[in-house]
């Protein structure tokens, strides 16, 4: 799910990667891009118009930032932007002050409701609670004898209507269920109700009577997102005919855009409390809006870094550096002070292991190697220098550089490599300062 807006949103930050400066134009092309991107997706005309706006606003406006060059800033305010129309905050379920808790489950045949009312039973049963589940789905053949099976599977209790009795009545079995649960010390009761293939207004009623009967802390409308734009249409039918406290999104394990889920946030005002992306009891999750928008952004913890970042580094600092980078004039002083403000920000396998892709086979295996001990070494070298050493490296020779490795405990092979490195590095730079007009301006954003 979101993999091709996860790939082009990512793809037209990467873009802005290297600019030094975006002009208006630039931020109008990326601003298009996301627009194409959104819509590509399925996410409702609505809410691209208003996320494009909202970013290109701020992008034009964005505050000189010491630590984050315009592209970085970019990709700071699109992820806040997601974050924002994702729903802000973790929403956490609402418990009532007097036991039981009851949560009723609405949304289409087929959403997953059944499927999910084990899960989440199986979840809050995991978080210390009682659960039980109540059928009150007594409209589709069979419904009853799932539910049993999937709380059997979850390990927890299903209160259903006796067989025999006819159809039954679902308001009366919602009521009696509950009853049930405050007699026998169930903490949270799980109604699950009669699905519908499409909206139908019989079916809302009877949902629409059991939410007036029982009076649910929450509603919660079940949503698959497979089911593209219609997602949208149905939850506003549901908000209207039955009305819902909060959203959970299904089947976020499919392939297709998701767009549509994305949307129902924004469209209907409630929060998505948990979100479900398999058959299996586990592939259930508390929705965090804020990890979903960085998986979407498919940027790991990136923008963590860049709020680690703005922290760790001031704005004199990091352009003294960065002038210095571009005439290359770089010193080993300057080197120390760098790397002093990127450890501050913590062990250097955490800080790497928040970089994209560092999940990846590959990459998990460089993180391990990676060692602060090494960082420890480099910097015991450096602070073994004297100051003239340090700021021209050139005029260390070889009995100075034997006292500096004896000093700091290393061997002269430790220091001669740190200086060759710091010599190839350094001409890196320059070249690199030339290409990208690094240097000298490029903090501005607009
Ligand atoms: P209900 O009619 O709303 O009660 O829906 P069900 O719980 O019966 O689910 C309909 C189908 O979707 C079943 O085959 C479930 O196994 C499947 N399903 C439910 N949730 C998920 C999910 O998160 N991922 C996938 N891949 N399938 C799901």
């Amino acid at each position: 799910m979101f993999d091709t807006l996860s790939e082009r949103l990512s793809g037209t930050l990467a873009n802005l990667r290297g600019k030094g400066r975006l002009s208006e134009a630039d931020i109008d092309a990326t601003a298009r891009e996301i627009r194409i991107a959104l819509l590509e997706a399925d996410v409702a005309l609505p809410v691209v118009r208003g996320f494009v706006a909202r970013t290109k606003e701020r992008a034009k406006g964005a505050e000189v930032s010491g630590a984050l060059n315009p592209a970085q800033q970019v990709v700071k305010i699109v992820n806040e932007e997601l974050v924002g129309v994702l729903g802000g905050e973790t929403r956490r379920l609402r418990f009532s002050k007097e036991p039981p808790t009851v949560i009723m489950l609405a949304g289409l045949q087929g959403s997953g409701k059944t499927t999910l009312a084990g899960k989440l039973a199986f979840w809050l049963k995991s978080q210390g609670h009682a659960p039980l589940l109540v059928a009150c789905d007594l409209q589709r053949p069979n419904a009853v004898n799932q539910l049993q099976i999937v709380g059997e599977r979850a390990g927890v209790t299903t209160f259903a209507p006796e067989p025999g009795n006819g159809v039954g009545d679902p308001v009366d079995v919602a009521r009696r269920g509950i009853e049930h649960a405050r007699s026998t010390m169930f903490d949270m009761v799980i109604v699950d109700t009669a699905g519908r293939l499409g909206v139908d207004e019989e079916l809302m009623r009877q949902a629409s009577d059991i939410r007036e009967a029982v009076q649910p802390d929450e509603v919660l409308f079940v949503v698959d997102a497979m089911i593209g734009q219609d997602a949208v249409a149905t939850a506003e039918a549901f908000r209207d005919g039955v009305g819902f406290t909060g959203v959970v999104l299904t089947k976020l394990d499919g392939d297709a855009r998701g767009g549509a889920a994305l949307s129902v946030r924004e469209v209907t005002g409630q929060p998505i409390l948990f979100a479900s992306d398999g058959e299996k009891l586990e592939n259930f999750d508390v929705f965090h809006p804020d990890r979903m928008a960085s998986r979407i952004l498919g940027m790991g913890d990136l923008l963590t870094l860049i709020e680690q970042a703005e922290g760790a580094f001031d704005q004199e600092q990091s352009e003294k550096a960065a002038a210095k980078i571009a005439s290359g004039e770089l010193s080993l002083e300057d080197f120390l002070e760098q790397m002093m403000a990127i450890r501050k920000m913590g062990p250097i396998g955490n800080i790497l292991g928040m970089l994209p892709g560092a999940n990846s086979g590959q990459m998990k295996d460089a993180l391990a190697q990676v060692d602060d001990r090494h960082l420890d070494k480099l910097q015991a070298i450096i602070r073994g220098m004297t100051p003239g050493e340090r700021a021209d490296p050139k005029i260390i020779n070889g009995s100075r550089r034997l006292r500096i490795a004896n000093g700091s405990g290393v061997s002269v092979g430790d220091v001669n490599d740190l200086v060759n490195r710091f010599f190839e590095a350094r001409k890196m730079m320059k070249q690199m300062a030339g290409q990208f007009g690094f240097g000298g301006g490029q903090r501005s954003a607009t």
